[in-house]
């Protein structure tokens, strides 16, 4: 397919691609959708075999921006960046200014933040370069580790499932089983056995699993039998596609809800195969979505408060998809995309309205 042809199909707003000889630089940056706002998403650093596949990761993950900021209900519309090469060969100062230049150059469109293989020391180079750049961690105001934050988000939507699925406020003497105990797991465990859970955990780091196990009581359970322990809730916190052809039919727990991304494996397929087997699934980027909120509010002027009200929303925003889920008869995730496009149609109606009346009036004069 033509590169236009994938902007159209995947209705993308622009494709900018990054250049600079002397620094090494190459980049792409997509901005997917700016109706609600400047498109704002990672830049991640990876040695793609191809300039094809790097523009393939950058047009989805932008697009995947659009529809997290739009469930969460924020004003932001959906971006991405990709650098070009290896993380231990190619970053220097010079590189990352010379990204800087180019996110500036779009004039607010587009704001960057950390993603894969980016540190927040090379995050402060594009700062040196342009404003257009959140999820600070060494300046004033600065959001810091978004994790906490992103672990709250998943707190709230995995009560949102049990309360829909379970019928139950608390979540006092249940299972769950978390796999993946790192930023984003561990904190998940710990507001967790806040509330009583008996936690299950699996990690490929022994170390990490000790921690948590110590920090909360929970069961060490062995990789391949994280799946199909006996739990009410499975929690998916490590890698994406973990939710599969292999692990779906495995899973007893009625209720997924976890942080990672990119859970299914294939979107339609294994969303469907997840409802089928009656359990249901809070998608996950809505119910991950507390880190974006946590650097929307840095762009606002830093308020925690704030950040954890916005972030407690998630649990309504989980309901409403449920119920649109069960009302339609599909699942979860096409549910959440529906929601998501609502949002994003009914900001683009007022301004396509705005501009018909202005321009009326003029022919008038
Ligand atoms: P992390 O690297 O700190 O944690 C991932 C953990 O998973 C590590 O401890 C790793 O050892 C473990 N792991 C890897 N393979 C595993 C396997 N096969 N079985 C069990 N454990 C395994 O990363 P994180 O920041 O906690 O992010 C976790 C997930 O959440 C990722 O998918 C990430 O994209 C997503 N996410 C994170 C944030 C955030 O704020 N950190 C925000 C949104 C989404």
């Amino acid at each position: 397919m033509s590169l236009f042809d994938s902007m159209q199909t995947m209705k993308h707003e622009q494709v900018v691609f990054c250049s600079d000889k002397a620094t090494g630089l190459k980049a792409i940056i997509a901005i997917h959708d700016t109706t609600l706002g400047p498109a704002l998403g990672g830049c991640r650093m990876w040695p793609y075999k191809n300039d094809e596949a790097a523009l393939e990761d950058v047009l989805r993950l932008s697009r995947g921006m659009t529809y997290k900021a739009a469930a969460a209900g924020l004003s932001l519309g959906g971006g991405k960046a990709v650098i070009i090469g290896d993380p231990e060969k190619i970053k220097s100062q010079a590189l990352f200014r010379a990204f800087g230049r180019f996110v500036n150059s779009l004039g607010g469109r587009y704001i960057t933040a950390e993603d894969v293989n980016i540190k927040p020391s090379d995050m402060d180079y594009v700062a040196m370069e342009t404003r257009s750049v959140t999820g600070l961690a060494s300046v004033p105001g600065g959001s810091g580790d978004p994790s906490p934050i992103t672990a709250l988000g998943v707190f709230y939507g995995l009560k949102a499932a049990v309360k829909y699925k379970l019928g139950k406020d608390s979540l006092k003497g249940l299972k769950v089983a978390v796999q993946g105990v790192g930023s984003v797991g561990s904190y998940l465990c710990q507001y967790l056995s806040q509330e009583g859970v008996e936690l299950f955990i699996s990690d490929i780091n022994e170390e990490k699993l000790a921690e948590i196990s110590k920090k909360t009581g929970a069961t060490i359970t062995a990789l391949d039998k994280i799946h199909s322990a006996d739990v009410d809730v499975f929690a998916p916190c490590a890698l994406g596609g973990g939710l599969n052809d292999e692990t779906i039919p495995q899973i007893k727990a009625k209720v997924i809800a976890g942080g990672a991304n990119n859970q299914l494996l294939e979107e339609d397929k294994h969303g469907q195969a997840i409802t089928d087997r009656g359990i249901l699934y809070a998608p996950d980027y809505v119910i991950n979505a507390g880190g974006l909120i946590s650097v929307y509010q840095e762009l606002k002027g830093y308020k925690l408060d704030a950040v954890k009200q916005k972030t407690s929303e998630i649990y309504d925003t989980c309901l409403e998809i449920f119920k649109e889920s069960e009302e339609q008869n599909i699942p979860t995730h096409q549910a959440s995309d529906k929601i998501a496009e609502r949002r994003v149609h009914a900001v683009r109606n007022i301004v396509r309205t705005q501009v018909t009346q202005f321009n009326s009036s003029w022919v008038k004069a």
